[in-house]
């Protein structure tokens, strides 16, 4: 699968469908992140953008359909050799180690992904990108505000220069300047050649920085296109599902 433009994608869906037991989530799901490229992923609640998430990543099969990372086949993998091709899926909530510190969260991703090789400067980095981390390196994970545990959750993929990073509610209960914060760092990712899959609830400010919109409906894809023709239409879009292509 090339994209429109000829451009062979990091990650493609090609016809996913998923189910949680007898609930059928996804139907025949298609759309193509080129690399380094930003594409938000839309929806009202239930539309299956989690599950989206969930599947190129490993944590829930297809039932039907492919995905295919970097031209290889990775539907029936395990999520940890697909973040070991080059995907990373921060999920939804704050999945962070509360009774470690800081530092003990970043050094434990950090040591899994990359060995003893490479930590001081993932940390170095880390701290660049998210200066109030390193104010708080010897603070209990637990201890810190909600936005902070995003930002630490984020701070523990981002610096590991993945292929493509699936992002899901990064903004969803946080103060909009701790969004502000952690979109500039999403845009620090996106400049060092990381494709960003960006699943977001809050559209207006998914849409500042994507290249393109896929927008789900009831589990299928209502649209696949530019920002401007996503904005256009969203609320038809999101609510009335209308399949259309720009
Ligand atoms: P939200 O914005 O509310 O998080 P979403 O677009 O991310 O929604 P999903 O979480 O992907 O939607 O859910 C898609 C559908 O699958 C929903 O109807 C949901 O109830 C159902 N679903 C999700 N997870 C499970 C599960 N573990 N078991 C059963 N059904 C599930």
């Amino acid at each position: 699968m090339s994209t429109a433009t000829g451009v062979v994608p990091v990650l493609a869906l090609e016809g996913v469908s998923a189910s949680y037991g007898p609930y059928r989530a996804l139907f025949d799901v298609t759309f193509a992140v080129p690399p380094a490229a930003v594409v938000a992923v839309v929806g009202a609640n239930g539309a299956g953008k989690s599950t989206v998430a969930r599947v190129v990543s490993g944590l829930v099969p297809a039932s039907a359909g492919r995905v295919v990372l970097k031209g290889c086949d990775v539907t029936h993998r395990r999520a940890f050799e697909i973040t070991r091709m080059g995907l990373a899926h921060v999920t939804e909530g704050r999945s962070v180690f509360g009774s470690l510190t800081v530092e003990e969260n970043l050094v434990l991703a950090f040591r899994r992904a990359l060995g003893r090789g490479g930590l001081a400067e993932a940390l170095e980095r880390a701290y660049e990108v998210f200066p109030r981390l390193g104010q708080r390196r010897g603070q209990l994970a637990g201890t810190l505000s909600g936005g902070e545990q995003r930002m630490l959750a984020l701070a523990r993929v981002l610096v590991l220069h993945q292929d493509v990073l699936v992002v899901d509610e990064l903004s969803l209960g946080l103060a909009p300047v701790v969004v502000d914060e952690v979109y500039e760092a999403l845009g620090t990712v996106r400049t060092g050649g990381t494709a960003l899959v960006l699943i977001e609830q809050h559209v207006n400010r998914a849409f500042t920085i994507a290249d393109s919109v896929v927008v789900l409906h009831k589990g299928r894809v209502a649209y696949d296109g530019d920002v401007a023709g996503a904005e256009e239409r969203l609320d038809e879009l999101v609510l009335g599902g209308s399949t259309a292509k720009p």
